[in-house]
C-alpha cells in the first residue's frame, strides 16, 4: 500500500497549488526521505562500529573458535576497561557512538545530494520530455535505490506536478534537505545502543557461524561452533558471575564466585520468579540451564580472577555494586600477575 488519507490530502493540497507548490512539494518529499535515512544511517552505523570492533580486535576476521581468546587476550594486554563492554565502548566521553552517527548522516546525506544534482542534469538534458517532475522522481529513486529505501510508488501522488523550472526544484530539495539533516544531527545526539533496532554485536556476531548463547550464570558466550540442538552449550572460560552484574540476595555486595566452582557447592540460586535450587543441580532447573554443561573445573579461573582485582573500581561502578561482605575478593585472587592470566590463554 503506497501512501494514506494524510499523503492523499497534501497531494491534492500540491496539485491545486500548481506551480508555485514546490516548496510543499518539497516537504512532502523530505517527510519520506527523513525516517528513510534515519533507518539507514543506524543500519550503517551498525555496521561501521562491528568494522571498527573488527580493526581493533585483528582475530575478528578469523576463527571463531579463538575468538574469545583474543577479546580476553586484547582486554588484559590493553588494560582498557571500555572493551569489556560494547555499550561503554560507544558511551565513552568522546561521544564514540554519536561520532559514528553522524558521519553515516554525513555520507548519506551527500549521496541524497548528488542525487538530487544527478536527476537534475538528467531532466535538463531531455528537453523533449513534458512529466519533467515524474521523470526527476524516476532518476531521484533510482539514484537513492542502494542508499535508502524510497519506493518511487509512494511518490505517484506528486508526480504530475507541472514544474517548468527544475534548478528551482533542486534548489528548495537542497535547503529542504539540509533541515532534514539538522533534524536528524539533533536526534543523533541522544541516541543510545537502544536506538538501533539492529544493534551492533548483532552484526558483528553475523561475522562468525556459531553459536551465540549466554552461560545464564556469568554471561560467557558458548564456544560451540555450531547451532546443535542436541549437544549442550559450553565455554572453557566460565566467569565471576559479578561480571552479568549479580549480587547476593538483599545486598550490594557483588557474587565473585565462578559457574565452574558454584556447581560443586550446595549454595542455591533463583530462578523462574523465585524458585530457588542448589547450583549441584542446576540443570534441574529446566532451559536455560538444563541446555547447559558446565563441568566443575577450578582451574582456568586466574584470568577472570585477575580481571576482578584489576578492574575491581571499574566493575562496581558499571553495576552500582560492591566487592564487600560475602562478595569480598579473596586475598589469593589479587596475588594473581597479568602474565599468569594471559599465559592461561596461552594454553588454549
Ligand atoms: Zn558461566
Ligand atoms: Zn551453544
Amino acid at each position: 500500500m503506497s501512501g494514506n488519507i494524510e499523503d492523499f490530502f497534501q497531494c491534492f493540497e500540491i496539485s491545486c497549488q500548481g506551480a508555485t507548490s514546490i516548496t510543499t512539494f518539497a516537504c512532502f518529499l523530505c517527510d519520506k526521505i527523513e525516517p528513510a535515512l534515519c533507518r539507514a544511517v543506524y543500519e550503517r552505523t551498525a555496521k561501521d562500529i562491528a568494522e571498527d570492533m573488527q580493526g581493533k580486535f585483528p582475530d575478528f576476521q578469523g576463527n571463531r573458535a579463538n575468538l574469545e581468546v583474543c577479546i580476553l587476550r586484547y582486554l588484559a594486554e590493553e588494560e582498557n576497561f571500555e572493551y569489556f563492554k560494547i555499550q561503554s565502548y560507544c558511551s565513552d566521553e568522546s561521544r564514540g557512538l554519536e561520532k559514528f552517527l553522524d558521519s553515516s548522516l554525513n555520507h548519506l546525506y551527500r549521496k541524497i545530494l548528488s542525487a538530487v544534482s544527478l536527476a537534475t542534469q538528467i531532466v535538463k538534458v531531455r528537453k523533449d520530455r513534458e512529466d519533467k517532475v515524474s521523470l526527476w522522481l524516476d532518476e531521484f529513486c533510482r539514484e537513492l535505490s542502494e542508499v535508502i529505501s524510497l519506493p518511487r510508488s509512494d511518490l505517484k501522488g506528486i508526480e504530475h506536478q507541472e514544474v517548468t523550472d527544475i534548478e528551482f526544484l533542486s534548489s528548495v530539495m537542497v535547503e529542504a534537505l539540509g533541515d532534514v539533516r539538522d533534524r536528524l544531527k539533533k536526534e543523533f545526539a541522544g541516541a543510545d545502543l537502544s536506538s538501533f533496532s539492529r544493534q551492533p554485536q548483532t552484526t558483528l556476531a553475523e561475522h562468525f557461524s556459531g553459536c551465540w548463547a549466554q552461560c545464564p550464570f556469568c554471561g560467557a558466550v558458548c564456544t560451540n561452533t555450531m547451532w546443535n540442538r542436541i549437544g549442550d552449550h559450553q565455554v572453557v572460560f566460565h566467569r565471576p558471575r559479578a561480571l552479568m552484574g549479580t549480587m547476593w540476595d538483599g545486598t550490594d555486595h557483588l557474587v565473585t564466585d565462578i559457574c565452574s566452582s558454584l556447581v560443586t557447592t550446595n549454595l542455591r540460586f533463583r530462578f523462574d520468579n523465585g524458585k530457588w535450587i542448589r547450583y549441584k543441580r542446576y540443570r534441574d532447573a529446566g532451559p536455560p540451564y538444563s541446555t547447559w554443561n558446565i563441568p566443575p573445573d577450578p582451574s582456568r579461573q586466574a584470568y577472570w580472577k585477575w580481571f576482578v582485582c584489576h578492574f575491581r573500581t571499574e566493575l562496581e561502578a558499571l553495576y552500582n555494586g560492591k566487592f564487600q561482605g560475602k562478595g569480598e575478593i579473596p586475598e589469593a585472587w589479587r596475588r594473581i600477575t597479568k602474565q599468569e592470566a594471559l599465559s592461561e590463554l596461552d594454553k588454549c
